[in-house]
């Protein structure tokens, strides 16, 4: 089970695009309490998605801003996780860390030390246009975040980056991924397309899904030529399927959204993800009775989508094992219908004929 939360949603930065702001939890910052009702609930969403006797929980830890709790926040958490880890041998928990990296120190160098096992942390970071992505204060958030990501590098964390696919990177697919192949900290980089919180919304510099699909084209084009050198996504995950069969990678192709995925908000309240509390759909319950979440009717619902996907709209799309449909939130956020197939879907078929027809296509022009 892959568990999004946000221990808060205030932040220190203010992006154009942003959806946490829409939403106004009761309490600002995640209390004591819910961080107990947290981990409470953990042994039994492990359990529903274990497999082999190992259950394990993957929670990332998102928001808002998470390093606005304050280290020792985090020191809590791991005390947490260790009282669990002892209490539940078969439960396995991993952490993991999306972050504006703004407020990153030595304090959080050593909490993050022990809760990343594998020291790698997400951030965000645009390429250009710098007035989408500001500091709260409107100072510069770009120059402060390299520096940041210089320092949380020096300490031997990795740092990965989400870049928002705006209508200027949309066009400008070369000079976005030189940019980030020649940062000094070279990141991994997904690439996210741009679309509104909420529906009915527009966002100022919103892409279509035919923007999309050629945009994707030609950064595929561009990074096989660069013989893969940059970890992209969510290229690397589409390569891998097309050449080794085994399709893995995000929430929203994976297949799997309704049943390995939840989002926990600061006052408790449990949904489909941190997606889903931001446009205030698929609310499933409250930490309190984490077995009825799992057998909401919304989330039964939400399962019954992918039947009802792979009978319809989807059910002559050769691609289905790359794209499963997509996210549901992206398909209510253009019909206002959450079982219906994700707005990306022109663009995504687009791709996947123009780049990955065959096998021999993927070795041929591959590294
Ligand atoms: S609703 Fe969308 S963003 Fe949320 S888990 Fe499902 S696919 Fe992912
Ligand atoms: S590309 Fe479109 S038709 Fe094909 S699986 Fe995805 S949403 Fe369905």
């Amino acid at each position: 089970m892959f568990v999004i939360v946000k221990p808060t949603l205030a932040c220190n930065a203010r992006c154009t695009y942003c959806a946490a702001q829409h939403f106004n939890p009761k309490t600002p910052r995640m209390k004591s309490d819910v961080l107990q009702s947290l981990f409470q609930a953990l042994p039994v969403w492990g359990e529903a998605t274990g497999q082999m006797g190992q259950d394990t929980v993957h929670l990332l830890w998102h928001g808002g801003e998470p390093l606005l709790m304050g280290p020792r926040f985090f020191v809590q958490v791991l005390e947490e996780t260790r009282k669990l880890r002892s209490s539940n041998p078969h439960l396995e928990i991993r952490h993991h860390l999306q972050t504006n990296l703004l407020l990153w120190n030595a304090d959080f160098e050593e909490v993050f030390k022990e809760l990343l096992g594998d020291r790698s942390l997400s951030s965000s970071v645009d390429p250009f246009d710098r007035s989408r992505r500001r500091l709260a204060n409107g100072g510069d958030y770009f120059s402060l975040w390299l520096t940041q990501a210089q320092r949380a590098l020096e300490a031997g964390f990795r740092v990965g980056a989400v870049c928002v696919v705006d209508d200027q990177v949309a066009q400008n697919p070369r000079r976005a991924y030189t940019f980030f192949k020649n940062l000094t900290a070279r990141p991994s980089v997904r690439f996210n397309p741009l679309y509104p919180s909420r529906r009915g919304e527009t966002v100022e510099g919103g892409i279509s899904s035919a923007q999309w699909g050629r945009f994707l084209v030609e950064l595929w084009q561009i990074w096989l030529e660069d013989h893969r050198e940059l970890a992209v996504q969510p290229l690397a995950n589409w390569y891998r399927a097309r050449r080794h069969g085994t399709v893995r990678g995000s929430c929203d192709m994976s297949g799997r959204c309704s049943v390995g995925f939840l989002g926990v908000d600061p006052d408790g309240n449990v949904s489909q993800c941190g997606r889903a509390a931001d446009g205030e759909v698929l609310h499933y319950g409250t930490l309190d009775n984490p077995t009825g979440c799992l057998e909401s009717t919304d989330r039964q619902a939400n399962q019954q989508r992918m039947r009802t996907l792979r009978e319809g709209h989807c059910a002559d799309c050769s691609w289905w094992a790359y794209c499963h449909g997509g996210c549901p939130l992206q398909s209510w956020l253009a019909s206002g219908e959450l079982d219906g197939p994700t707005f990306w879907c022109e663009g995504r078929k687009a791709f996947f004929e123009e780049c990955l027809q065959t096998p021999e296509n993927v070795e041929e022009r591959g590294a």
